[in-house]
């Protein structure tokens, strides 16, 4: 079955063709580390995993890069208005989102290049689009002049002619109105305090967009497969990272483009500016797992406006309750005598998920058909026409969608972590480290994990 994707480029529902055959590169924007992200930050990168999962499902070979914005307008205001270091500042927030990426059991990608680390990549870019043409300078200052890339507009069908020649933007994000010529370098000022590079461009730090420009290229390729975001990234960022490569390499960057609709509270879209926001962390203190976070996030078409609600959760909390007891029932099945109908809905489970997969993504269908798929294998376990191979069958299948889903919960995982802890409240306690000791026996016991100092050592068990 041919698997297709609406590229926001065309308009269009596209069969998908790599580059190269059985191999995919594909890049997605990654968080600006200047505050911890919320969930609907958390949508966009959840549609990215299930894209990642299902293109692994399908049998490619995948290389996905997401970028660490690390440096921009946001990073230097809000780290100089704590009076720390822009380093330590940015540390804070690159690792609380790899710890909500594990809540939310999303799949690390092959890279994440930090923007700090690539400046002479984003230099050298610059200087090849000034000797083009394509960047002018003023007061140590470079600009894009987009008047001069025909294709400028094409990603977000912006009106040329309405387009007022000669503005200048310095600022990384503005809207569809004002657009205009765009920061490819920003000269060093006071209010950067001590954030700058001495680079042959002189004393300053790069823009938002060439970052992503550099980082893509300089890990996929000058021509690579998929590019995504979310809805809002469409303009002016990603318009400007077409124009910025292109007119540098002078072929395409990109051949597939999806974004992804956001997530609102009521009718709004939620952000940090509007204070409308939570962070997975506050949903985490309210008693949700990570996992009905993921499980909300993931149930709605990335193409589709998904409203926000604690109800929504309950839900969600209640569809992988359902799930996971179906996995836990039939492992536990010894196996009955079979009425022949096994097959025939494990085939008809398997080919309806891909079909609803291949299709742009449809998870609402793709879940339609676990769902129904649980509700009949169920049935034949509970009237005792189920097999014990069939069992293993059904099984089986399961494991092979929640590789695309990532909704089982994973008992030995969770146990390896209490093991670890206690290996090191046991190590903090022989270092006479009560504190700490104490503090992780705090934390396992929020976890709902008892401890028993026995002579032979420490036991542990299930709080029920
Ligand atoms: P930022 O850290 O603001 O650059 O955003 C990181 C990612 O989250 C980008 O891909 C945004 O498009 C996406 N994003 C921000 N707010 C929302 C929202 N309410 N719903 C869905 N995606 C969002
Ligand atoms: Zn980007």
């Amino acid at each position: 079955m041919a698997l297709k994707f609406k590229n926001s480029l065309t308009g269009v529902k596209e069969e998908f063709t790599p580059i190269q055959q059985g191999k995919v590169r594909l890049y997605t924007c990654g968080p600006t580390v200047y505050n911890f992200a919320h969930i609907g930050n958390f949508r966009a990168y959840v549609f990215e995993d299930l894209l990642r999962r299902y293109l692994k499902y399908k049998g490619y070979e995948l290389t996905q890069v997401m970028n660490l914005t690390d440096i921009d307008d946001k990073t230097i205001r809000d780290s100089q208005a704590e009076g720390i270091s822009l380093d330590a500042f940015t540390q804070r927030y690159k690792d609380a989102f790899f710890e909500d990426l594990d809540t939310l059991r999303i799949e690390r990608a092959e890279e994440y290049p930090a923007a700090t680390d690539h400046i002479p990549e984003m230099v050298e870019m610059i200087k090849t689009l000034k000797e083009k043409g394509f960047a002018y300078e003023v007061d140590g200052n470079y600009y894009y002049r987009i008047d001069k890339f025909d294709d400028y507009g094409k990603l977000a069908n912006l009106d040329r002619d309405g387009m007022k020649a000669g503005a200048r933007v310095a600022s990384d994000e503005y809207e569809k109105d004002s657009v205009s010529d765009f920061a490819l370098w920003k000269a060093w000022d006071e209010k950067d305090g001590d954030v700058y590079w001495e680079t042959e461009l002189g004393k300053g730090r790069p823009g938002w967009h060439i970052e992503c420009s550099a980082m893509s290229m300089k890990y996929l390729g000058e021509h690579f497969d998929i590019h995504t975001g979310g809805v809002d990234n469409m303009f002016p960022h990603h318009e400007n990272e077409i124009a910025q490569s292109e007119a540098c390499t002078g072929h395409k960057f990109v051949n597939y483009w999806l974004h992804c609709e956001y997530l609102i509270v009521e009718g709004r879209k939620m952000s940090k500016s509007l204070g409308n926001f939570y962070t997975l962390r506050d949903i985490l203190d309210k008693g949700y797992s990570g996992l009905a976070v993921r499980y909300l996030l993931l149930a709605t078409h990335y193409r589709q406006q998904l409203n926000f609600s604690l109800k929504g959760l309950d839900a969600a909390s209640a569809a992988l309750e359902r799930y996971n007891d179906f996995v836990t029932n039939l492992g536990e099945f010894e196996g009955g005598e079979s009425d022949g109908s096994a097959a025939g809905v494990i085939d008809k489970a398997l080919a309806g998920f891909e079909e609803a997969l291949d299709d742009d993504l449809n998870i609402s269908g793709a879940l339609g058909v676990v769902f129904d798929f649980i509700r009949d294998i169920n049935r034949l376990r509970t009237e005792g026409t189920l097999s014990s191979a069939e069992r293993d069958k059904a099984l089986e299948t399961i494991e092979k969608f929640d590789t695309v889903l990532g909704f089982a919960q994973e008992q030995e995982q969770l146990d390896d972590k209490v093991e670890q802890m206690i290996a090191q409240r046991t190590e903090a306690k022989k270092n006479k480290d009560f504190a700490t000791a104490d503090r992780i026996r705090d934390e396992l016991t929020a976890m709902g994990i008892i401890l028993e100092d026995t002579p032979q050592g420490v036991r542990w068990k299930r709080k029920v």
